[in-house]
């Protein structure tokens, strides 16, 4: 075997994260035995997917288990597990760099506990097999990629470097070696990691739950001879109980929260916790979670989605696609299903019929959760549709079935600065109203100026203002909501409410009269569809509306990036026939002193302004402006 040994330097942010390890006194050092025996639970169940697809791994994927010792000669603790393992390349790329996606929070949360000495703070996080140096002062990896011929050792102190080198590991699997630091004597909470009884605990008490055997052996001589005296039976420190088929009267708070922690590698809590059991034609437990903020690849076409398949207790696959739907995939969670068959493929589980039913069943009870969390909890509830409302609109376009009660979810913004429900919009209808009214095309911000709104707010007609790029796309897939179509009010031709018509506003008669509203046309012939004399707008001088079909410019662009065909847009300029300037262009255009192709233009470019779209030709616009002020 060469002895060449490979020295490298860690990436910056993982030095950084590893200096806080080190220095931090962290309020709860015992979080590094959780981190290390969940990545061993981890390599467990890469190893029994990837044996679901490669024969040759599927008798190394039997007995997992998850071994520590404890050596108080040498000071050491090992964590081994017989699962995947690391190629050279991973120890590379998984333990030299940071790869989780929330360390760049993490950071900063973690400089801001520390200038805060909220270290109670910090001791909610985990940063994965960086919590070792929490307790050691040098580790020491010996790995084998299941399948592989060669064994690797990675090897640090923490100190900005690690080596790597051939190793001579047979089987299959990963040895975490911690030299322990010295227990600092000064400090009575501080812990001695090589008790086999403070141990115990921790395992107890952080991984239970874990589906694999954990055993704790102390190799120390001393303990060795008492062995001797008496063999017992090896028997697993953890019960292996899985949380879901356990009453929930008897698991507490803490072991679900901490459970939603092993599972997403999440610090934060949940923000809502679903438990259900399905009995009859198909029977499967579930416990799901949702969390209080969003992963980093939500809107990711390859990010993680869906929850961890067991078959009666045994591990299946993780980020099941199959047994949620897209607009759900920020749902973490277990099922357990009693029914399927062990050796289930992915292909099998697309067609099988029991998923499907599986998967309508979580449906319907995470959509009578958030009705439930909506109804009782409000302020929780805002807080899901901030994180997560985006998503969820989703579901009204792709499941049909549930359309209605998604749609009865949504919190939607109102031309009265408020959020809103549809329910809540249908009931303060005013009378005669038949449509719900919206607008779209850019964010809330830029709605609730446009002024396409101002005839609507003089009727206290109520508008929504849907900002998000998804709502144009589900109301005209719903097209209504309990009977009520929805309309834009960017369209051209405008269905108001009995009696609340809007009025013109003075000065509609005199601007008929002068042809000005023709002269505007044919000078704007190849730029807009059509000129007309407004009665929605009331402050503003002009604004676009579209005729036929309204598509906001934000959605055009969408399917034009897509490849798609998008109708041609049909701008119809309209004016305020009451606004002083349009009455003085009027005027003037008239007597001859200003020049229409002029105005026309800027006209063109206020309509744009006021509604936080670009103007066309910028540089054009202000010369005009600039010359027009100038007289
Ligand atoms: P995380 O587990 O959140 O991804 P870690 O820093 O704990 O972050 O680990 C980084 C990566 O190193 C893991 O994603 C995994 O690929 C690899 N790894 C860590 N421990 C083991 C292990 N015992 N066996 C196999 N791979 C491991």
């Amino acid at each position: 075997m060469s002895q060449n040994i490979e020295r490298h330097e860690f990436q910056s942010e993982a030095k950084q994260v590893l200096e806080l390890m080190i220095n931090s006194v962290y309020s709860n050092p015992d979080i590094f035995l959780r981190e290390l025996i969940s990545n061993a639970s981890d390599a467990l169940d890469k190893l029994r997917i990837e044996s679901l697809s490669n024969a040759n791994l599927s008798d190394l994927a039997t007995d997992g288990e998850i071994r520590i010792k404890i050596d108080k000669e040498s000071k050491t603790l090992t964590i081994t597990d017989n699962g995947i393992g690391m190629e050279r390349d991973d120890l590379v790329s998984y333990l030299g760099t940071i790869a989780r996606s929330g360390t760049k929070e993490f950071i900063k949360a973690m400089n801001e506990a520390a200038s805060s000495k909220n270290d109670e703070f910090i001791g909610q996080f985990g940063v994965g097999f960086y919590s070792s140096f929490i307790a050691a002062d040098k580790v020491i990896v010996e790995t084998k990629k299941a399948g592989s011929d060669s064994s690797w050792i990675w090897e640090s102190e923490g100190d900005g470097s690690y080596t790597i080198r051939e190793g001579d590991r047979v089987s299959n699997g990963t040895s975490v070696v911690l030299h322990m630091k010295e227990i600092d004597k000064d400090n009575e909470s501080s812990k001695d990691y090589l008790s086999e009884w403070t141990l115990r605990g921790i395992i107890k008490q952080y991984s239970d739950f874990v589906t694999y055997p954990i055993f704790l052996e102390d190799i120390s001589k001393e303990k060795k001879e008492e062995d001797k005296k008496e063999e017992t039976k090896e028997e697993p420190v953890n019960s292996m109980k899985a949380l879901w088929t356990r009453p929930e009267t008897e698991v507490s708070e803490e072991d679900y929260k901490e459970f939603y922690r092993h599972i997403t590698h999440d610090w934060e809590d949940p923000l809502e916790r679903i438990t259900y059991k399905a009995e009859g034609s198909s029977e499967f437990s579930a416990l799901l979670y949702i969390p209080s903020r969003p992963p980093a690849d939500l809107f990711f076409q390859e990010g993680k989605h869906g929850i961890q398949l067991y078959i009666r207790r045994v591990f299946i696959m993780s980020d099941c696609r199959e047994l949620i739907p897209e607009y759900l995939r920020f749902i973490k969670g277990v099922v357990d299903s009693e029914d399927l068959s062990l050796n289930i493929s992915r292909e099998i589980l697309q067609q099988d019929r029991q998923t499907v039913m599986i998967k309508n069943n979580l449906t319907r009870k995470v959509l009578e959760t958030l009705k439930k969390m909506k109804a009782e909890k409000p302020d929780e509830y805002k807080k899901f549709w901030q994180t997560f409302g985006t998503v969820l609109k989703e579901g009204i376009i792709s499941d049909t079935k549930n359309r209605e009660q998604i749609m009865k979810l949504c919190l939607l913004d109102n031309s009265r600065g408020e959020k809103t429900t549809l329910e809540e919009y249908v009931s303060r209808m005013a009378v005669g109203q038949k449509n719900i009214y919206y607008i779209t095309g850019g964010p809330v911000k830029n709605l609730e100026i446009s002024p396409k709104l101002e005839g609507f707010k003089k009727k206290n007609i109520e508008v929504l203002l849907l900002g998000d790029a998804v709502d144009e796309v589900w109301v005209n897939h719903a097209r209504k909501f309990d009977e009520h179509e929805f309309l834009s009010i960017s369209q051209e031709d405008l269905a108001l409410p009995e009696g609340s018509e809007f009025d013109s506003g003075e000065g509609k008669e005199e601007l008929e009269k002068t042809g000005f509203i023709s002269k505007l046309k044919e000078s704007l012939a190849n730029m807009v569809e059509d000129v007309k004399i407004s009665t929605r707008l009331v402050d503003s001088p002009a604004c676009f509306v579209q005729k036929g079909e309204p598509i906001s410019p934000q959605m055009r662009n969408f399917f034009r990036s897509m490849g798609q065909e998008v109708p041609e847009e049909k701008k119809v300029l309209e004016v305020n026939p009451s606004h002083p300037l349009i009455k003085k262009i009027a005027a003037d255009t008239e007597d001859g002193s200003a020049d229409i192709a002029e105005w026309a233009n800027v006209l063109m470019g206020l309509a744009a302004i006021c509604e936080g779209e670009p103007v066309e030709d910028g540089k054009k616009f202000t010369r005009l402006i600039t010359k027009l002020l100038d007289k």
